[in-house]
C-alpha cells in the first residue's frame, strides 16, 4: 500500500501522474496537488482515473503543506513544483512525517545560483526523523547519478573521468521556446559554466567552451560546458574523480534568442517596477513564451542522455558509455508531454517506487547514486527509458 502525493501539475508533474498511476501496483492512493487545482482535474481527466485525488495548495507555505499532508496522509511526496519550493516542502515533511523526493536541487528566488548544500543541511533532521529524502531524481540530476553509480559497481575499480552528456535533438516547430520551465531553464544557462579538476572548481564564462560531440541515432552536435548539479554530489561520492563536466547540446537559433534576451534586459530577476507594479522580467518573459507542456504535439526527433567514463578495471584503463536516446513522439503519445518532462517524470516515479519497495528506504538525505543503482536500472528498462552500454569506444571528451 503506497499513499504518494505529487506537488506541482507541469510537464513534468503530468508525466509522474501517468506513471504512478499506470503502476498501481506499488501506488494504491494518488493526490496531484499545485498551486492551480484546474491543472491538476485535467491531468487525471487525462488519465481517466477517477480515483486520483486533487487538491490546491501553496507550496511556498510550510503550513498549508501540512495542513494538506495530515488531510491526505501520504507516505511519500514526489515534489516536481520549482526549485524555490524544496525547502518549504522539506521542512512540512519533517513536521507531518512524510518522507521526500525531488528532481532539482534548491535554488533561492532572489539568486541564480544553486548547490546541495541547503538541503544536505537537514540530513541529520531526517534521519532522527527516521524519513527518506532522495534529492536529484529526474534524469539528469537523477539517472546520470544512476548510471554513474552503475558504472562504480560493476565496471571500474576507479573512474578517473566522467562527461556526462545531454542531447535534445528534437524539433517543436517553434522559434524560441525551453523543454522545462522557462525561469529555471534560463538562470541555469545564463550563469557561468563550472567543472571539477584535480580537487577543485574550474569557472568559465558562460557557454564558453564548446566542442561537437557525436550521439547515438543522431550525430555530431555542438555541445557546451555548463556546471550541472549533480556534479557536485558524484565528485563527493566517488573521490577517485578526476574530472568532472557536463555538456549540454544548443541549437544556434536557440543560443541567438538567448543573446537577444540577455542583452535587452529580459533575462534579469531584478524586480522593476513597471506603471506602478513590481514585476521580475525574467517571469514575464515565462509568462509569454510558449509553455513547454504545450510542445508535444509536434515535437520531432528524440533526446540522447548519458554518461562517458574512463578510469581503470584490474590495473587496465577502460571506457563505458551508458545512455538512452528518448522519442518525443513516442513520449507525447503515452503522456501527452515531450521528451524532456518524460525523461524527468519516469525516473521519478522509479525512485518513489524503489522507496515504496523498500530498496531505496534510509533514514537522511541521500543522492540517488548512494543506493543500489541495480533495481533502478531494471525498471528503467520496463518503464520507457531503456538504455545501452558501450565499451572501451573512442569517448571523443
Ligand atoms: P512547470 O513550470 O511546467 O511546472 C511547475 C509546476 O509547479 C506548475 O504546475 C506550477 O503551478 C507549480 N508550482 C509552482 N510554484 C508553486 C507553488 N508555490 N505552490 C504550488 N505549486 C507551484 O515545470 P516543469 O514541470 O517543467 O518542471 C518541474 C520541475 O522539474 C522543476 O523543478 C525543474 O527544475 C525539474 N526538472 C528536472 C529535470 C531533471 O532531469 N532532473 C529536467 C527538467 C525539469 P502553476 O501551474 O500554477 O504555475
Amino acid at each position: 500500500m503506497g499513499r504518494v502525493l505529487i506537488i506541482g501539475a507541469g510537464g513534468v508533474g503530468t508525466v509522474v501522474a501517468h506513471k504512478v498511476a499506470q503502476n498501481a501496483d506499488i501506488f494504491t492512493d494518488i493526490m496531484i496537488a499545485s498551486r492551480t487545482k484546474s491543472k491538476c482535474d485535467a491531468i487525471v481527466n487525462a488519465i481517466g482515473n477517477p480515483n486520483i485525488k486533487t487538491a490546491q495548495v501553496d507550496a511556498d507555505n510550510v503550513e498549508e503543506l501540512v495542513a494538506l499532508f495530515n488531510d491526505f496522509k501520504p507516505e511519500m511526496v514526489i515534489n516536481v513544483a520549482l526549485p524555490y519550493q524544496d525547502l518549504t516542502i522539506m521542512e512540512a515533511c519533517l513536521k507531518a512525517g512524510v518522507n521526500y523526493l525531488d528532481t532539482a536541487n534548491y535554488e533561492p528566488k532572489d539568486e541564480a545560483h544553486f548547490e546541495y548544500s541547503w538541503q544536505w543541511a537537514y540530513k541529520k533532521r531526517f534521519e532522527e526523523a527516521g524519513l527518506t529524502a532522495i534529492l536529484g531524481c529526474g534524469f539528469d540530476p537523477g539517472v546520470s547519478g544512476v548510471f554513474t553509480a552503475y558504472a562504480a559497481k560493476h565496471y571500474f575499480d576507479e573512474m578517473e573521468y566522467l562527461d556526462i552528456v545531454d542531447c535534445n535533438a528534437g524539433d517543436h516547430h517553434k522559434a524560441f521556446a525551453t523543454n522545462f520551465n522557462p525561469e529555471i531553464n534560463i538562470r541555469e544557462i545564463t550563469q557561468n559554466g563550472r567543472y571539477w579538476k584535480n580537487g577543485e572548481w574550474i569557472t568559465t564564462k558562460p557557454l564558453e567552451i564548446h566542442q561537437d560531440i557525436t550521439y547515438p541515432n543522431i550525430g555530431p552536435r555542438d555541445s557546451y560546458l555548463l556546471f550541472h548539479e549533480e556534479l557536485e554530489s558524484l565528485v563527493k561520492n566517488f573521490p577517485t574523480i578526476k574530472r568532472a563536466r557536463f555538456w549540454m547540446t544548443f541549437g544556434q537559433e536557440y543560443l541567438t534568442h538567448l543573446r537577444v534576451i540577455q542583452n535587452i534586459g529580459m533575462a534579469s530577476i531584478e524586480p522593476i517596477n513597471y506603471n506602478g507594479q513590481e514585476i521580475v522580467p525574467l517571469q514575464f518573459l515565462k509568462a509569454v513564451l510558449p509553455n513547454p507542456q504545450d510542445l508535444g504535439e509536434n515535437y520531432e526527433g528524440e533526446t540522447s542522455i548519458g554518461c562517458r567514463i574512463r578510469g581503470l578495471k584490474d590495473g587496465k584503463e577502460r571506457t563505458y558509455y551508458v545512455y538512452n536516446n528518448c522519442s518525443h513522439r513516442a513520449a507525447y503519445e503515452e503522456t501527452g508531454m515531450q521528451g524532456v518532462s518524460y525523461t524527468t517524470g519516469v525516473p521519478a516515479m522509479i525512485g518513489a517506487m524503489m522507496f515504496f519497495k523498500g530498496e531505496w528506504k534510509r533514514p537522511g538525505v541521500w543522492n540517488v547514486e548512494e543506493f543500489n543503482p541495480d533495481p533502478f536500472m531494471e525498471q528503467l528498462n520496463k518503464q520507457g527509458l531503456p538504455w545501452h552500454e558501450e565499451f572501451d569506444n573512442n569517448l571523443e571528451l
